[in-house]
């Protein structure tokens, strides 16, 4: 007894690299009963054990369990082929192509099944950095859990013995708070730099900290960041944007020195006091939403990460004596040229972005039948929440939001007493918008 317990504390600080015995921790001890989890994954695992493979819930969400977190999806670890998994259920597909995955329909749910990976070994593919670039050997559980990023990620949940499979601690490490990487964090770094943002992403969202360890080596490592693939950092940064964790994400961020190069947005966002209190405004409205269970849009969201950048663009053609709406637009164009190919923006999202930003000056026209139209826009709605943002940060005054919050709300004939009057200018532009030169003043509404 005293030697299992001396052994376990010892274990506890020095945690085994993959091979050693798991733990297998009973549901007397770590509560999570099998009705806890989805029913879909749950079917999935039983169909799976009753064919005769192993299969275990395994990752975020049985994390998410212990620490009484809302798991986001449930996802399934076997020692089947995916050959095997597809053969085991009727709705299902695989997946992918180096390394394949399954995804088992159940109802409503999509259960992503992966095979047990192997090892990495001396024929693994790596960039001149390190980083992995195929990686599709299968192999044993063990291997499995040691191919995991943070032991607190390396759990295994058995549905049919509600056991908790435990290789590297992280039942422990989560009990004490702590995200704590599988072997030796600079060699992992190497591996995947996103483990860098994950690390602090989890730790945030989880409010875990990180294990010493594994933080010191960031901020030297930070620059590995600029070799993975543009898609890769865009999801990972989508993810940590919308965690519901975004100012302690970024906040964080900023503290590892992991902000740099990572994102060039963030780079010159933070550093103009204007365009920081923009942002931050922007992630904490963003948080408080996903934490309403409201959700929140990715156009959104990036079209306030990078306003600052299409202000600082579209002042300096229009410094260049480029009118003011085509100014817009080239300013548009140029940013997401520019951040696009970093963060490889997906077109869809793209044209939303650029549809809140279009709206923007045609907030300003508060006269004559143009506030109706824009009432009546598709993105409206996006483009007023963005405005009131703009307000909130003192980028504009906050009359021009009031008023428009005061237009949505008011009826017919109150709407009619608080457009403005119209102005010389007014006509003139108007006049001049027939001509089919000046169209551009459209365009954005049109994506
Ligand atoms: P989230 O709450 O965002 O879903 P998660 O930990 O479940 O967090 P996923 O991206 O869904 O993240 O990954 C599922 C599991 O796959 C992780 O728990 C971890 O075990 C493993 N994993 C994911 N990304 C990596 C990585 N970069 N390196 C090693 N293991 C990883
Ligand atoms: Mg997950």
């Amino acid at each position: 007894m005293i030697r299992k317990l001396i052994s376990r504390v010892f274990r506890s600080k020095k945690p085994k690299a993959g091979h050693s015995e798991p733990a297998v921790i009973p549901v007397s001890s770590h509560g999570i009963t099998r009705d806890r989890l989805s029913s879909g994954s749950r079917r999935t695992c039983e169909t799976l054990q009753a064919a005769g493979f192993k299969a275990y819930v395994v990752g975020g969400a049985v994390r998410d369990l212990l620490i009484g977190a809302e798991p986001k999806d449930f996802d399934v670890a076997t020692d089947a082929t995916p050959e095997e998994v597809k053969r085991a259920f009727r709705r299902s597909r695989i997946i992918g192509r180096r390394f394949q995955i399954v995804h088992v329909m159940m109802g409503q749910e999509v259960i992503e099944t992966t095979t047990f990976r192997g090892q990495l070994d001396a024929n693994t593919k790596k960039d001149e950095h390190g980083r992995v670039l195929h990686d599709n050997v299968f192999g044993t559980q063990a291997e499995d859990a040691a191919r995991r990023d943070f032991t607190a990620n390396a759990l295994y949940y058995d549905p049919g013995t509600e056991t908790i499979i435990d290789y590297h601690h992280g039942v422990g490490d989560l009990k004490a708070r702590t995200l704590r990487m599988i072997g030796e964090p600079r060699a992992r770094y190497r591996e995947d730099p996103v483990r860098m943002l994950r690390a602090v992403r989890l730790a945030a969202k989880l409010g875990l900290s990180i294990d010493p360890e594994a933080k010191k080596p960031i901020r030297d490592m930070a620059g590995l960041l600029e070799n993975v693939p543009a898609a890769r950092l865009f999801d990972e940064m989508l993810k940590l944007l919308t965690s519901g964790h975004a100012v302690k994400c970024i906040t964080q961020l900023r503290d590892e020195g992991l902000h740099h190069g990572l994102l060039p947005l963030l780079d010159v966002i933070l550093e103009q006091p204007m365009g920081e209190k923009f942002v931050m405004l922007s992630l904490a409205n963003t948080d408080e939403r996903i934490r309403k269970g409201k959700g929140s849009s990715p156009g959104f969201l990036f079209a306030t990460l990078l306003w600052h950048e299409v202000l600082a663009h579209w002042d300096k053609m229009k410094a260049k004596g480029e009118a003011k709406i085509p100014a817009l637009f080239q300013a548009m164009d140029n940013v997401l040229d520019v951040q696009g190919e970093k963060l490889a923006i997906t077109r869809r999202i793209a044209g939303d972005i650029k549809d809140i930003w279009a709206l923007q000056p045609r907030f300003e026209q508060r006269a004559g039948k143009r506030p109706y139209a824009l009432l009546e826009q598709p993105r409206f709605r996006a483009g007023y929440d963005f405005l009131v943002l703009r307000a909130q940060a003192g980028e504009i005054d906050m009359e021009v939001a009031d008023w428009w919050t005061r237009f949505q709300q008011a009826d017919g004939e109150q709407r009619a007493t608080l457009l403005m009057p119209e102005q010389a200018g007014d006509k003139k532009r108007r006049r001049r918008r027939k001509k089919p030169a000046t169209a551009t003043v459209d365009r954005g509404n049109a994506e």
